[in-house]
């Protein structure tokens, strides 16, 4: 059981699991993480019957401690309700020789769904078990899914703001158009005009500013966060990889305590880091595997041990991984570390700096053990599309085309014959343009056009999220630079709706 929740740069910040989610990162800029990971194991005996949502309340009571199982019980089944297309929440399906791990059944088609339906009901408790009064705003920066995801499962909660920034330019036509179009009177939408990891920095320094902390607080407010930053967040992905997990074992596809991989497609490193956990606590997992596109700065660090920002930042065909600062990997050091949160305050520092660090040779040890990576380039994304469209009929979208490409090249290095699921993090129609033109040849159409040909040409079934999404009204206007967003705050904060 975790009963408290460490900063991963200062073991005398200990607070418990309902403070570390109303935070959602600690004031001196670590990351809260569990502090007695090690102690806890699951008997996967005792879980391998069970559906979604009780693998869901048994995990989240694991690490909520301070919630009663009422109040857990409740958020999880508000949050996996008909909301998911799915009644499983989280399919398994068989293509070719992989099983691919459906992530994207919820309202806005991309994995972040299943951790942001959970969020609010987590984030309300939360702060009624803190007994706090004041208001929330949330801040997130988006690579493109979270923005919507956290939109749409926080709009219109009481006594919760939430403001979310993206990279202009820096995300799909589709992933625009859904956030724009966001209704609920409590959601702002700014765009930023830089890139995810301008975005995402300024967002962590504007929480590590004292002096707006006060001035917020006066104002009876304070700041938290629906990125995966927040460990509330975090927890909920844990779920489907046991759930995964049981399915192979229920369909006699291994048995149980037979080792499997799990390949992530990555940017912030969340979605794998769930799985680090997950392994943690007994599942059975020989490597995770870390697929990348061309930002391939994780890919470099787990082959290497020196994580090196000092790259271009590319525009890809898969854009909710166009991150060169990846968040999670601080909470994975600090585990391998051995909890030395002054190690961590030291690499984090130099990252900042020096846009570099080095890991010791122990922790490259562990990484080598425990993790493999590779990256996928733009060619090969679109023509894994294609032939996986081609070979088996089933249409990937631009990150699990990344995931199964890094695939194919770990199977033909190692002949590893452990079974091996793939995380689909998006439906293909999130990213409608880059998959029609992989499968159907390039095309100068409008994103929003090509929708409903996609459907056609394919026989995939359109899903109700992007229905007439080219017909709804864009609600939101706002723009800054990375500089200006900490004004752009205070300017939504003064406006007459919000005091
Ligand atoms: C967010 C996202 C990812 C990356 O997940 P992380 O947890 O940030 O590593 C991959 N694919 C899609 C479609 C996403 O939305």
């Amino acid at each position: 059981m975790i009963n408290f929740y460490e900063s991963t740069r200062d073991a005398n910040k200990s607070v418990k699991p309902s403070e570390a989610i109303v935070m959602g990162l600690s004031d001196d800029g670590g990351l809260f993480v569990p502090r007695n990971m090690e102690d806890l194991k699951i008997n996967l005996e005792s879980m391998k019957d069970l559906d979604y949502k009780q693998t869901a309340k048994m995990i989240l009571g694991y690490f909520f401690t301070d919630f009663s199982e009422t109040q857990i019980s409740q958020a999880v089944d508000k949050a996996y309700d008909e909301k998911f297309d799915n009644e499983e929440i989280v399919p398994l399906v068989k293509v070719g020789h992989e099983y691919v791990m459906e992530l994207f059944h919820g309202k806005t088609i991309a994995f972040k769904d299943i951790a942001l339906s959970i969020l609010p009901y987590l984030m309300k408790t939360a702060e009624k078990n803190c007994a706090s009064k004041d208001g929330i705003i949330i801040l997130t920066a988006t690579s493109g899914d979270t923005g919507k995801a956290a939109l749409e499962g926080f709009k219109d909660v009481d006594g919760i703001r939430i403001i979310i920034f993206y990279p202009k330019d820096g995300v799909s036509k589709v992933q625009e158009l859904q956030m724009l179009t966001q209704e609920g009177d409590n959601t702002y939408v700014v765009s930023v005009e830089g890139n995810f990891d301008d975005a995402q920095s300024a967002v962590k320094e504007i929480f590590n500013d004292e002096t707006l902390r006060q001035q917020l607080k006066e104002m009876g407010l304070k700041f938290s966060s629906a990125n995966s930053i927040n460990i509330g967040r975090l927890v909920p992905q844990i779920t489907y990889y046991f759930t995964s997990y049981a399915k192979l074992v229920k369909q006699g596809e291994i048995t149980l305590g037979e080792m499997i991989n799990f390949v992530v497609p990555t940017g912030n490193f969340g979605n794998i880091l769930a799985g680090y956990l997950a392994k943690s606590m007994g599942l059975p997992v020989n490597k995770l595997i870390c697929a990348a596109n061309e930002n391939n700065v994780l890919h470099d660090f787990i082959s290497t041990g020196v994580y090196d920002i000092n790259r271009p930042f590319i525009k890809t065909i898969s854009p909710s991984m166009d991150i060169l600062i990846s968040s999670n990997l601080e909470r994975l050091l600090y585990f391998m570390s051995g909890h030395n949160t002054a190690y961590i305050s030291t690499i984090m520092q130099a990252l900042k700096e020096n846009k570099r660090y080095q890991v010791t040779d122990q922790i490259k040890a562990q990484l080598d053990k425990g993790f493999w990576s590779g990256y996928c380039n733009e060619q090969d994304t679109l023509q894994t599309i294609k032939e996986t469209y081609d070979c088996y009929g089933y249409v990937l979208d631009t990150h699990t085309a990344v995931a199964w490409k890094v695939y194919q090249d770990y199977k033909k290095e190692f002949s590893d014959a452990t079974k091996t699921v793939i995380l689909s993090t998006a439906s293909p129609f999130k990213f409608t343009k880059s998959v029609y033109s992989a499968i159907l040849g390039d095309t100068d159409e409008d994103e929003t056009l090509l929708i409903d040909k996609l459907a056609t040409e394919t026989g995939l079934l359109m899903p109700d999220a992007i229905k007439g999404l080219s017909q709804k009204s864009v609600l939101h206007d706002r723009s800054c630079r990375p500089e200006t967003m900490k004004q752009e705050i205070l300017n939504i904060l003064s406006e007459d709706r919000i005091c």
